[in-house]
C-alpha cells in the first residue's frame, strides 16, 4: 500500500482514475488527504493549447530514496472537443504521465497501458464504428493509452474473429440474450464470489423448490412479454451457482417452460449451460442436456492438480473431471468448454503445463484460461495469507505459455475481459476452435444488446442501441431475498423493457 499526495486538488473521477493507476503497481493505493506522510509525492501539470494539442506533465518523488522521475505526454487533437472529450483527454494525459513515471520508479512494464477497465475490446470496437482503420486503431492505443502492440495484437486477432462469428454484431442490438442464475453449487470454491449456496443445506430448507417455483414464473412472463413484442432472442445462458446442482427432473422442467414460453425457439442461435463443477454430472442429466437440444456446456477443471483442487475448496477430484468429459463426449456433447484458472495457491508454470498437457488429451472446442483475482468477498480474499500463489513473472509467464498452446493447437482467442485485482495485471481469455465459439460471451462482453437476468444474482443490462446508453437491474443474490422479491423484479424489468423498446404489453 502507498499513500500519495498530489500537488493540488483533483475531482473526484481524476483521483479515482490515479488510484486505479497507482494500484497497478501498489497494491491498495489511495490518495493521501490533507498533511499525512506520505509515500509518494506527485506534481501534475495538464492543460490544452491553442492548436488542441495536450500536454501533462509528472514530477513523481518517492520519498523513502528521495528518487525523482519528470515524464511529458504531447498529444494533437484535431478538434478543441466539447468540455466532457477535453475532461477525458486530460485526465487520459494524466494517467499516461503518471503510468510512465510509476513504470520507471518500479520498472514494471504495465502492456495494457492506462486501461484499466474491464473490457479492451469493446474500447476498440468504438474506434471502429467510429470509422477508424486498424492502423489509425493501433496509432490511438499506442499514442493515448499506451497500450503495447502485443496486447493490441490480441486484441486485433479477437475482434475479428468476433465479426466473424456474429456477422450482425453492430446490429444485433433489434435482438435480446437470457442469461439465467442457479445460485447452488455442492461446495462453495476459495476464490468464488458468485451466488453459490450449498445444495443440500438448501434444499433441507426447501429453499430449492421455492427457488424453482420462482424462477418457472420469471421464464413464463419474461417469454410472454418477449412474445407480445415479437422479440428475437440471439443466445440463452444458464450459469450460477452451477444449473446442474440441481435434479435432472428440476432441469428438464425448466426447459420445458423455457422452450414453452421463448419465443422463435428456431432462432435462437446458442443456449449454454455451465456445468462447471464435474461432481454434479450425470448421465441422466446429460440425457436431458440432449433432449432439449442444449448446444454448448461447460465442465471446469480450473487445474489438474488435485492438492489445488483440495486448496480451493472444490471437493472433486481430476480424474473426475476427466471422467465426466468424456461422458459428455459419449452422451452427444459435442461443444465443450472447458476453464483453467492461473494462480491457484501453490501453481506454477509446471502445474500449468501439467493442466495444458491433460487438456490436450481432450482437446475440448474451447479453453478459457482465467488469472485469478481477488475479489472483496472471497475466502480467499479474506484468508490471503493462507494461500501462496504465483508472482507476476510466473503469472505472465503462465499465459503466455496459454498464448502459445492455444496457438499451436488451432484455437484462437475471440473473447476477453479483465477483472479488479487481477494477478499480474493480466486478462481473462475466451480460446475457441474455429466456428465453436460462445455467442453469449461476446454479445455480454461487448455490452451490443440487451441481457435479460433471470433468477438468482441475475443482473440484467438493458443497452440502448441507439446510444448505448446501459440501465442494469439486479436480481437478488440469497434464494431466500429472491424468493420474497421476484415478482416485484419482473415488474420493474418489463417497465424498463417497456420503455426501452417502446411497446406495451397487452394483457
Ligand atoms: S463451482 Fe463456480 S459458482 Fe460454484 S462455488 Fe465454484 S466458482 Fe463458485
Amino acid at each position: 500500500m502507498k499513500l500519495i499526495s498530489l500537488n493540488k486538488t483533483y475531482p473526484q473521477d481524476w483521483i479515482r482514475q490515479i488510484t486505479h493507476i497507482a494500484n497497478l503497481f501498489f497494491e491498495d493505493s489511495k490518495v493521501a488527504k490533507k498533511e499525512q506522510e506520505v509515500d509518494l509525492k506527485v506534481h501534475f501539470t495538464s492543460q490544452v493549447d491553442e492548436d488542441y494539442t495536450v500536454h501533462a506533465t509528472c514530477e513523481l518523488q518517492e520519498q523513502a530514496s528521495g528518487a525523482t522521475f519528470y515524464t511529458t505526454f504531447d498529444q494533437p487533437y484535431e478538434t478543441l472537443g466539447t468540455d466532457h472529450e477535453q475532461n477525458i483527454r486530460l485526465k487520459r494525459a494524466v494517467s499516461y504521465v503518471l503510468l510512465e513515471a510509476l513504470e520507471q520508479l518500479t520498472d514494471m512494464h504495465q502492456k495494457w497501458g492506462i486501461l484499466t477497465g474491464i473490457r479492451p475490446t469493446k474500447l476498440y470496437h468504438k474506434f471502429r464504428k467510429q470509422g477508424y482503420t486498424k492502423e489509425a486503431i493501433r496509432e490511438k492505443l499506442v499514442t493515448e493509452f499506451r497500450l503495447s502492440h502485443e496486447k493490441i495484437d490480441l486484441l486485433e486477432r479477437i475482434v475479428a474473429v468476433q465479426l466473424k462469428t456474429i456477422p450482425d454484431l453492430d446490429t444485433i442490438g433489434d435482438e435480446v440474450s437470457i442469461y439465467i442464475g442457479i445460485p447452488f453449487c455442492p461446495t462453495k470454491c476459495a476464490y468464488c464470489t458468485f451466488p453459490a449456496y450449498a445444495i443440500q443445506s438448501n434444499r433441507k430448507q426447501g429453499r430449492v423448490n421455492t427457488f424453482l417455483d420462482g424462477l418457472h414464473i420469471e421464464l413464463e412472463r419474461m417469454g410472454q412479454w418477449l412474445t407480445e413484442n415479437d422479440m428475437k432472442i440471439t443466445s440463452i445462458y444458464w450459469g450460477g451457482g452451477t444449473p446442474t446442482s440441481i435434479e435432472a427432473d428440476e432441469m428438464d422442467a425448466l426447459y420445458e417452460t423455457m422452450y414453452k414460453h421463448f419465443p422463435h425457439p428456431e432462432t435462437i442461435r446458442e443456449v449454454t449451460v455451465e456445468a462447471g463443477r464435474p461432481d454434479t454430472i450425470t448421465s441422466e442429466k446429460l440425457a436431458v442436456l440432449r433432449k432439449w437440444g442444449i448446444d454448448r456446456i461447460s465442465v471446469n477443471p480450473q487445474s489438474y492438480t488435485d492438492e489445488t483442487l483440495k486448496a480451493i475448496g472444490r471437493h472433486h477430484s481430476v480424474q473426475e473431471t476427466i471422467d465426466k468429459f468424456w461422458l459428455a463426449r459419449e452422451e452427444g456433447m459435442n461443444n465443450i468448454n472447458m476453464d483453467l484458472i492461473i494462480g491457484l495457491p501453490n501453481e506454477g508454470l509446471e502445474e500449468f503445463e501439467h493442466s495444458l498437457a491433460e487438456s490436450e488429451k481432450m482437446m475440448p472446442e474451447s479453453l478459457t484460461v482465467h488469472t485469478l483475482s481477488f475479489k472483496r468477498a472471497s475466502e480467499m480474499t479474506h484468508n490471503r495469507d493462507k494461500y501462496q500463489v504465483a508472482d507476476r513473472k510466473t503469472a505472465e509467464a503462465m499465459m503466455h505459455r496459454a498464448h502459445e498452446w492455444t496457438d499451436e493447437h488451432d484455437y484462437a482467442p475471440y473473447y476477453l475481459y479483465r477483472q479488479k485485482n487481477i494477478l499480474g495485471n493480466l486478462e481473462n481469455v475466451g480460446y475457441s476452435k474455429p466456428g465453436e465459439e460462445s455467442i453469449y460471451n461476446i454479445v455480454i462482453m461487448e455490452e451490443v444488446q440487451t441481457i435479460i437476468g433471470l433468477g438468482c444474482g441475475a443482473s440484467s443490462k438493458f443497452v440502448d442501441a441507439q446510444t448505448g446508453r446501459i440501465t442494469q437491474h439486479h436480481n437478488p443474490k440469497e434464494p431466500a431475498a429472491y424468493i420474497l422479491t421476484y415478482e416485484e423484479a419482473i415488474e420493474k424489468k418489463i417497465e424498463i423493457l417497456n420503455e426501452l423498446y417502446g411497446k406495451k404489453v397487452q394483457k
